[in-house]
């Protein structure tokens, strides 16, 4: 009998699940999602410029592949677009539910036991679709609370707060802040950005589809396929190296060191910009109009360390910009895999207090004394350089093989072996990547652990999940 299956999350990964159980025609699921709409990140950030720097046709499922992007790289409401299409190609829609927050979730040695606010159900197996970048982070701010003006973090944007004609300020330089700067930049009477680790920064060559490429990647056969198949290839041929230290960092270097020549003139916002760390330590930014907005004559990078926020504004050791909006760019509480959830395994064991050190997962997938319990974007497999729809495609394909042995079985657990020796091969792989550089990143705990990337080339991955699971996992006593 096929098993009941709870999947935590329609974004990215819990549609993945719930469409590949559909197509194999278990139907015995259902999704809960905590908002009223799916899509995750990519319904949360709805910042202006909010998309994606990974391409279209590669930030994509593979068994769903798209004709209709309109631009090399998606913007936000596209990828929502795309994401509306799938669940209703696939028809998962029906078995979402909505506005329902797993609150708890306790293996009660044979099933695992939910508890939303309409009561408790049980299933026997659970997957977590919930994401790495799903709880904003907030800083923690002297004053932040005596603002008189507006202020949001920019992954809950205050679509009703118009910023024409305002002073605002923003604060982080990351990703997202490199996105909405520019649009903000356009609209804002001035704007300061409070920068407190620069970050490398390369361009992005966006642009719209022609009509013609358009018509050529709907109808001619293996078109699109064949673009797809590149621009991974190029991402791992060429970025990933970089971040192992290897053949292209140096170019890596060269080419964010020319883009921020070629891009702003002035000797002494370059010298601010420039960042002291080795490229990829921390996420790369790749946008092609953070630059130029910082060099609007509206628009000042202040690097002088915040002191607190005050009714007014941002105090800083020079003095206080004095501003009506603030912007949080300040990312996500990202180390916090599966937080808030209340999740107990084996014998009542809590997840928090066994991952209080850092969290892991065989594969990024499973967790010992945590049976039949399923990860998708779980720790260590975040990526710097590429796709990390095809991370979760990989981490999906390796519970569904899971699923018949389990329901013929009983719960199954992973092997503490394997466990260990998946460990084993992460920290040795980690030696070699560039996050340790001395640097700072949400990739890692304050204690400087990193528990969020993959340190291999995806194709590693890919086979390492593709292999029969069977042999790392054992029955759960
Ligand atoms: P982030 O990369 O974690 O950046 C947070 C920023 O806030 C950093 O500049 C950080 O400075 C700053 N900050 C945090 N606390 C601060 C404080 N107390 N005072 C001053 N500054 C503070 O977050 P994000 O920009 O939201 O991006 C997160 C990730 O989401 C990205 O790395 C990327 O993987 C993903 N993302 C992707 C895209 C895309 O195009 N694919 C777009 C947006 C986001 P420090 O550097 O000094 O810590």
């Amino acid at each position: 009998m096929a098993p009941d299956v709870a999947i935590i999350g329609a974004g990215f990964g819990g549609l993945c699940m719930a469409i590949q159980l559909e197509r194999a025609g278990v139907g015995s699921y259902t999704v809960f999602e905590k908002a009223d709409g799916l899509g995750g990140t990519w319904r949360d950030n709805s910042y202006p410029g909010a998309g994606c720097d990974i391409p279209s046709h590669l930030y994509s499922y593979s068994f769903e592949k798209y004709a209709s992007w309109t631009r090399r790289y998606p913007e936000q409401p596209e990828i929502l677009g795309y994401l509306e299409h799938c669940a209703d190609k696939y028809r998962v829609r029906r078995k979402i539910r909505f506005g329902a927050e797993v609150r708890r979730a306790a293996f009660d040695g044979l099933k695992w036991r939910l508890t939303t606010a309409n009561g408790t159900e049980t299933f026997d197996v659970l997957v977590m679709g919930v994401g790495q970048l799903n709880r904003p982070r907030l800083p923690d701010i002297a004053g932040m609370s005596d603002f008189a003006g507006v202020s949001f973090h920019s992954a809950r944007w205050n679509h009703d707060h118009d910023l024409t004609g305002r002073r605002v300020a923003v604060i982080g330089n990351g990703s997202s802040a490199a996105q909405l700067i520019p649009r903000v930049a356009e609209r804002a009477e001035r704007l300061y950005v409070f920068q407190r680790t620069p970050n490398w920064v390369i361009p992005k060559p966006d642009a719209a589809f022609s009509p013609l490429t358009r018509l050529a990647l709907r109808y001619v056969p293996g078109l699109q396929r064949a673009y797809r198949e590149w621009t991974y290839r190029y991402a791992e041929g060429a970025l990933y190296p970089a971040l192992a230290q290897g053949w292209s960092a140096g170019l890596l270097r060269q080419r964010a060191l020319r883009h921020l020549h070629d891009q702003v003139a002035d000797p002494a916002l370059r010298a601010k910009l420039a960042p002291g760390y080795p490229p990829g330590c921390k996420r790369v930014v790749i946008d092609s109009a953070f630059y130029p907005a910082l060099t609007r004559h509206n628009v000042e990078v202040v690097t002088d360390g915040i002191v607190r926020i005050t009714p007014k504004g941002v105090q800083t050791a020079d003095g206080t910009c004095e501003v009506d909006t603030i912007v949080y760019a300040t990312g996500f509480r990202s180390t916090e895999f599966l937080a808030p959830m209340e999740i107990t395994g084996l014998g009542g064991r809590s997840l928090e207090e066994q991952w209080k050190d850092g969290a892991e997962a065989y594969l990024g997938i499973s967790v010992q004394n945590f049976p039949n319990m399923f990860l998708l974007y779980g720790p260590n497999t975040n990526l710097g350089h590429n796709s990390i729809i095809f991370m979760i495609e990989c981490q999906v394909n390796h519970v569904m093989s899971c699923l018949p042995y389990l329901s013929a079985n009983g719960p199954i657990e992973v092997r503490p072996e394997a466990m260990a020796a998946w460990r084993g091969q992460l920290d040795a792989a980690m030696e070699r990547m560039v996050w340790g550089a001395g640097c700072q990143s949400w990739y890692k705990t304050d204690q400087g652990r990193v528990t969020n990337n993959w340190p291999g080339p995806t194709t590693l991955y890919r086979r390492l999940t593709a292999r029969p699971p069977i042999p790392a996992y054992r029955l759960a006593e």
